[in-house]
């Protein structure tokens, strides 16, 4: 398979054509040719004529049809695109089917909201008429991760173009198959040619480049804490608009009052899915001494029992990291773990054979000040540490540059109430390993990021407000 940009509704310029890997087998699986700066412009020109030349005037109802059409596409190709997922980043197969229905989900939601994006009317001082419009930006970039390629692409090009703007969307060089797909995808279900144009590509180069391209009014970015403050520097200098949801180190806390099994049966999931190279990963697990022997002992067993393989097999739980770097990241911090005598409970070994591979690891005995216990790792790599007082638990908890999940296990609702109020991070879940809803704002406190993904929240985030005062 070989791909090049999507540029004006077909496959066109394009470097040096780069092969892209199947972390599992450590083997090409497709090359891609990555956008250069020409096509860059190419790309923002021809986004720029598509917005003007109609999509900016397009009535509503003609979005939210638009915009139901590439939902069905979705779901029509959702073997191929779950297969290309897979292949792409070794997410289990099972992963990938759930994450595309996610997506086209994602395009159905937005699809509705585009009829509730609504201004206001406003009683202002004077007699007359006084009322707000949501605009769409005009020409506005999507740059996302390599963790969840469709899904976090989706997550931004529906609410933009439900808003009514052009999107150029950048996705991570590692994995560009799903988003070249659906730049394809969009326009055979009617997305006008030069609406969603793709730039597979570096970031240093073609990611500043879109950027700071003049046309761009707005960018909408997934990734690290480091790159994410890059592109706010970059777009300070013309005033863009951005959107940022960035890295986290979130707790996971456990009271002596929870349901112990049940919060040690769902907390692998909570840290470990996607192999633990998830945003939202619950690495810091904080569990009040009185039950830490039993809820560590039931991790452990837990963990143990993920099924780490091959991510083509249904029955699949942890698929590899994508990268060979990737893994040397997470074994470094173990390492260090261990050379500091803290203990690695389970995992943390390559099982034989090829693939990025590395067992889920469980690590206790860290102090506060460890880098693994402070550090977003990005890999299958978890800490436990007990607590005694719930003060100074959050204190800790909320000792980090960071705040974007949580999740808080307690049968006790008034305690649930008090925690989640205070612990600084955007999405807090309680009794419950996931905290991520469609309809719902995402997005961190802290360094985590500005603004939000999902809901009516993202929506907004795609438009610019006016004020229009009608003289009486
Ligand atoms: P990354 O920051 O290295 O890359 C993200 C994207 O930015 C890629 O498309 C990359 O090519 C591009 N990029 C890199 N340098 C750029 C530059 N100078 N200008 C413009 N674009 C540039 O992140 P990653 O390694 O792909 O993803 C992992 C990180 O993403 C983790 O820190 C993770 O926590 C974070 N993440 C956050 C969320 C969230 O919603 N908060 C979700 C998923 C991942």
């Amino acid at each position: 398979m070989s791909e090049k940009p999507w540029i004006n509704g077909a496959p066109a310029g394009g470097g040096k054509p780069e092969p892209v890997l199947n972390p599992a087998t450590e083997q090409p699986c497709a090359e891609v040719a990555p956008a250069t700066l020409a096509d860059l412009d190419a790309a923002a020109a021809g986004a720029l004529a598509a917005w003007t030349g109609g999509w900016r005037e397009l009535a509503p109802g003609k979005r939210t049809d638009a915009l139901f059409a590439v939902a069905r596409a979705l779901r029509e190709g959702a073997d191929e695109l779950a297969g290309l997922e897979s292949a792409n980043t070794g997410k289990p197969m099972g992963d990938a089917v759930d994450e595309v229905d996610m997506a086209a989900r994602t395009f159905e939601y937005y699809a509705g909201a585009v009829t509730r994006l609504t201004g206001q009317t406003i009683p202002v001082g004077k007699a007359g008429l006084d009322f707000t419009l949501r605009q769409p930006l005009g020409v506005v970039a999507a740059i996302v991760p390599w963790n969840y390629p469709l899904l976090i692409a989706c997550w931004k090009v529906a609410p933009a173009l439900a808003a009514g703007n052009a999107v150029l969307l950048k996705p991570a060089s590692l994995t560009p198959l799903t988003a070249l797909r659906l730049g394809a995808l969009a326009h055979a279900a009617g997305i006008p040619a030069g609406v969603l144009q793709v730039l597979p590509g570096p970031g240093s180069s073609l990611g500043d480049a879109l950027v700071g391209h003049p046309l761009v009014r707005k960018v909408g970015f997934t990734g690290s804490t480091e790159v994410g403050a890059r592109i706010m520097a970059l777009a300070a200098k013309d005033i863009k608009r951005v959107s940022l949801e960035l890295g986290g180190k979130s707790p996971n806390i456990v009271f002596a009052d929870a349901d112990v099994e049940l919060a040690a049966a769902k907390s692998p999931l909570s840290v470990f899915s996607n192999t633990g190279q998830d945003c939202c990963a619950r690495s810091r697990v904080f569990v009040e001494r009185k039950v830490y022997d039993r809820f560590l002992s039931a991790f452990v067993a837990a963990t143990a029992k993920l099924k780490v393989g091959d991510p083509a097999l249904r029955e699949t739980e942890v698929g590899p990291l994508i990268s060979a770097r990737q893994r040397e990241v997470s074994e470094r911090f173990l390492d260090e773990a261990k050379r500091a005598g803290r203990t690695v409970a389970c995992g943390g070994s390559r099982p034989a054979g090829r693939g990025f591979y590395l067992s889920p690891a469980i690590v206790t005995g860290t102090e506060p000040g460890d880098r693994v216990w402070r550090e977003e790792v990005f890999g299958p790599v978890a800490c436990v540490r007990p607590f005694d007082d719930e003060e100074a638990m959050l204190a800790e908890a909320n000792d980090t540059p960071y705040g974007l999940s949580a999740s808080v296990w307690t049968r006790d609702l008034s305690r649930a109430l008090r925690v989640a109020k205070r612990i600084e991070s955007g999405v807090v879940s309680i009794n419950s390993h996931s905290s991520v809803h469609l309809e719902a704002p995402f997005g961190g406190f802290k360094q985590s990021g500005i603004g939000r993904d999902l809901g009516m929240d993202a929506l907004a985030s795609w438009t610019e407000v006016k004020n229009v005062y009608v003289a009486p």
